[in-house]
């Protein structure tokens, strides 16, 4: 079965979260099970595009924006990624240095599908599957089923997955004329709330829709940013599958980016070289428990009430705890955590931007990983903590709900609560300071979750 990815993201290439480390991971291991899966996404001016060799795949000129664009494809030539890699060039549209966050992203994303579908369409034959991930390539299912220049690739099967629903890349309808001339008896499949809506869009047209948890998808026909009904109209195509890690790139035995490697069996000595590291970076009492964050600084994350819970459990905890935190996103939030460490010095540490090597040596050196989450699709960062022998302390919520299991219950290894609250956390740091005191069966609940299977 030939199946294509399209997506904004794809770990190494650009990632800005667990969208693209799970599109960077899924291809490989479909492909090792037997199918031929590609990835396709946009050129962004990136490391990985400097440092590797490109091959011209195909050029050609699609109709979008009241104009024609010329792309041109381009394939990474050893497959070094175990699939292949597509990048698509839209001169001046996608050669930028982000992501995201640019003023037309709108039209950005929009030719970046069109540029797709029309590649697509110039093929000797029909892939098996068109896999849409995110708000970014959900307008792929109704451009091939309803754009008059692509429509008879209709009856190919698309796949949307929701990796994050709170974001649905709205347009006004003046911007329309991004998207191919269209049958206009079909325009209120782009319409939701007078607005052309492409991730509703995708749900309405995609022959399935998973999102990235079981959870996450009973919660979307309750809180889903606007598409309740939706999800509740559709729910007999929407399915939920729980996101997986890439064991080889997530393995304390071979991780590069951190200091000491270590295996199960080293898991006391290993956790401890490593939050040595950490420690003397950061100015911590290496006998104290460390809980880090690691995540953007968001409302969905609850980064706002990040400060006022850890001030709180310092206090409460008389000192007795240290915190670290990785992350970036709301400025004032960033303000806030970084102008805390001159406040808390020996007790807490902040460090704003993106940093994937510390964020590995965070995960393996840190004790307790905090994941407050008011929306978790899934949630990566529980994983790899628990991949690399540190608590997670979750809100139950979504895919966090769905991967840990409390400290209460049998068999558990981690720390859950209810509410996105600053009593919650305060709470939930006391219990995992308690069981911090327990050396031993801290380091038996340590062994237990490094061998739980979430590949
Ligand atoms: P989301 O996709 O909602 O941001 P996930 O938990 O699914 O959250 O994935 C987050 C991924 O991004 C993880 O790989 C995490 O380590 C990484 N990450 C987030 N923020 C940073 C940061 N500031 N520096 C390094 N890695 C980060």
């Amino acid at each position: 079965m030939e199946i294509i990815h399209v997506s904004a993201e794809c770990y190494p290439v650009a990632k800005a979260g667990g969208l693209g480390d799970v599109v960077g991971a899924l291809p490989k291991y479909q492909n090792k099970l037997g199918s031929i899966a590609k990835v396709v996404m946009p050129m962004y001016r990136t490391k990985f595009l400097m440092e590797n060799e490109w091959v011209v795949d195909f050029k050609g000129y699609a109709y979008g924006g009241g104009r024609d664009f010329e792309y041109t494809v381009i394939k990474e030539r050893y497959n070094t990624l175990g699939y292949d890699l597509y990048l698509i060039d839209i001169n001046g549209l996608l050669d930028r240095e982000k992501i995201y966050g640019y003023d037309d992203d709108t039209e950005r994303f929009v030719a970046f599908q069109v540029a797709v579908v029309d590649w697509l369409s110039h093929w000797q034959h029909r892939p098996d599957v068109i896999h849409c991930h995110d708000h970014h390539t959900a307008l792929i299912p109704f451009i091939i089923q309803h754009c008059y220049a692509y429509s008879f690739m209709a009856n190919v099967p698309t796949v949307v997955t929701i990796h994050n629903a709170q974001y649905q890349g709205w347009m006004g309808w003046y911007q329309s004329y991004y998207i191919p001339a269209w049958d206009s008896w079909k325009s209120g499949l782009l319409d939701w709330n007078k607005n052309i809506n492409p991730l509703a869009c995708g749900i309405k047209c995609a022959a399935k829709v998973t999102t990235v948890s079981w959870s996450y998808l009973e919660e979307l026909k309750v809180s889903a940013n606007g598409l309740e009904n939706l999800f509740n109209y559709e729910k007999g195509k929407c399915v939920g599958i729980l996101n997986g890690i890439d064991n080889d790139v997530w393995d304390p035995v071979t991780d590069n980016y951190i200091a000491s490697n270590f295996s199960v069996k080293q898991i006391k000595e290993g956790k401890r070289a490593n939050k040595q590291v950490l420690c003397d970076q950061f100015n911590f009492d290496v006998h104290k428990p460390l809980v880090v964050f690691i995540g953007r600084l968001v409302g969905e994350k609850a980064a706002d009430i990040l400060p006022d819970s850890i001030m709180a459990s310092i206090y409460t905890m008389q000192g007795n705890v240290s915190f670290l935190i990785l992350g970036s996103g709301d400025p004032h939030v960033e303000w806030q955590l970084q102008s805390m460490s001159n406040h808390f010095p020996g007790y807490y540490n902040a460090v704003i931007g993106y940093n994937e090597k510390l964020s590995h040596q965070m995960y393996a050196g840190a004790d307790f990983l905090l994941m407050p989450s008011r929306v978790e699709p899934c949630g990566l960062n529980q994983m790899y903590a628990m991949r690399y022998g540190t608590v997670p302390v979750v809100r139950s919520t979504g895919g966090l709900k769905d991967t840990v299991i409390d400290i209460g219950d049998p068999g558990g290894y981690g720390i859950r609560f209810n509410h996105a609250s600053v009593t919650d956390i305060t709470y939930s740091i006391g219990r995992a300071v308690d069981a911090y005191a327990n050396q031993k069966n801290l380091n038996k609940m340590r062994k237990r979750m490094m061998q739980v299977d979430n590949r």
